[in-house]
């Protein structure tokens, strides 16, 4: 048990929120309710105006020229690789420490997933360990490399321009996944315009999220934005009288879009908030804990902060005591479960990947942590690491 007081403890024992999404309602309410009656009384609930401005808006935000709004993250992800054409016969390679979506549409479309070790410093992709995989595949001549998946893990942005040269040399395209990274920047580019293709999700804990699901594609490319935005709502032709390629039903919603409007408006200052949350953190733990490292050259949207810990049993065991949630993220590697097992070489094949998804712990983290709940968070977590 902790000797340090739980604040708040004498207004009922409720744990410490890992993400409080009703703090940051309570501050927007009148704001969004205002909002959704509007999106409400002119009925206008599929691609309404607000879907439009929306785009506009996350366009800007990001510095790029195009920005396809669909139903979630894992559809934005799903077709980018349509778009491209992938299919049967072609390897997208993709971390096994992510979130399963990473690789769900990879198969989900006939594509084969090839699973790539990340750095435990940021746990973003080993490029390194990226090349050794793609000259493997070409050795083997089973697959073709048609893309890399690169996942923005917790927040961070990972290493862009080599990435980049990559993808060139092997004749890839490259797709930033930034559900976690939405609003996060890498010499001073904010993601969104750090690949060719990037995509996100609003699903309501991620840094930008709405009430439902939602997400996002990014795109300079003006040929292939249409595209991908056709195979978004069904193949339709311009005219709608014709289906230019098999498609899906993937839209955002009105009442999602006036919502991620509204919330866009105190978004810099959220991130701000998480970063000062992030950095108390750090200083407080450094010395003790293995922390996040964020490079000079980039911010984090602070999705996740996480940290290694030992015994993440004891550790885990000392917080749920505390009156203090916590989440594991990603206790088992994608390469090692059972859908997903057949596309990777076993136990022992991604040693970082391995060792990381057994001490890995994500703490409390959103804009709206006091200060005096950090310090006690902080507290605890010192006192069971001694
Ligand atoms: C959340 C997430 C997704 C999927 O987003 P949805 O909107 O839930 O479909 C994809 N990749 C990563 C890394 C994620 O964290």
């Amino acid at each position: 048990m902790s000797s340090a007081s739980k604040p708040g403890a004498q207004s009922g024992n409720s744990m410490i929120p890992f993400i409080d999404l009703k703090t940051q309602y309570e501050r927007l309410q009148p704001n969004i309710e205002r909002r959704i009656s509007k999106v409400l009384s002119e009925a206008h609930f599929i691609l309404g105006p607000e879907v439009t401005e929306l785009e506009e808006r996350l366009a800007d935000y990001c510095g790029v020229a195009h920005a396809i709004s669909v139903a979630n993250g894992t559809d934005a992800l799903k077709i980018a690789l349509l778009a491209e054409g992938i299919g049967p016969g072609d390897a997208v390679f993709v971390p096994s420490f992510t979130f399963v979506a990473t690789a769900e549409v990879v198969a989900d479309i006939g594509a084969s997933p090839v699973f790539v070790d990340i750095l435990d410093d940021g746990y973003g992709m080993d490029l390194d360990d990226l090349v050794r995989r793609l000259d493997q595949t070409k050795r083997d001549g089973a697959l073709r490399p048609r893309a890399v998946i690169a996942v923005d893990l917790f927040g961070l942005p990972v290493d862009y321009d080599r990435l980049e040269e990559i993808a060139e040399t092997y004749g890839l395209l490259l797709i930033a996944d930034a559900a976690q990274s939405f609003g996060a920047t890498r010499n001073g580019r904010r993601v969104g315009g750090l690949a060719p293709v990037t995509t996100t999700s609003f699903y309501p804990s991620k840094p930008l999220g709405c009430y439902g699901d939602g997400g996002c594609i990014f795109t300079e490319d003006e040929e292939r934005a249409s595209v991908m935005r056709t195979i978004a709502r069904h193949g339709f032709s311009a005219d709608g009288r014709n289906t230019l390629y098999v498609g899906l039903n993937s839209r955002l919603d009105t009442v999602q879009a006036t919502i991620l409007l509204e919330k866009l408006t105190v978004f810099d200052e959220e991130l701000d908030a998480r970063d000062r949350i992030a950095q108390d953190y750090t200083a407080r733990l450094q010395n003790k804990i293995v922390t996040p490292r964020v490079p000079q050259s980039s911010t984090s949207a602070w999705a996740l902060y996480s940290i290694l810990v030992e015994d993440r049993t004891k550790v885990m065991t000392a917080l749920a005591d505390g009156g203090i949630s916590a989440g594991i993220y990603y206790g088992r590697p994608l390469h090692l479960q059972d859908a997903y097992g057949k596309y990777g070489q076993g136990s022992g094949s991604l040693p970082v990947t391995e060792r990381v998804s057994e001490k890995i712990l994500s703490i409390p983290m959103h804009p709206y942590l006091e200060q005096e709940t950090i310090e006690y968070i902080c507290q605890t977590l010192l006192e069971t690491q001694v």
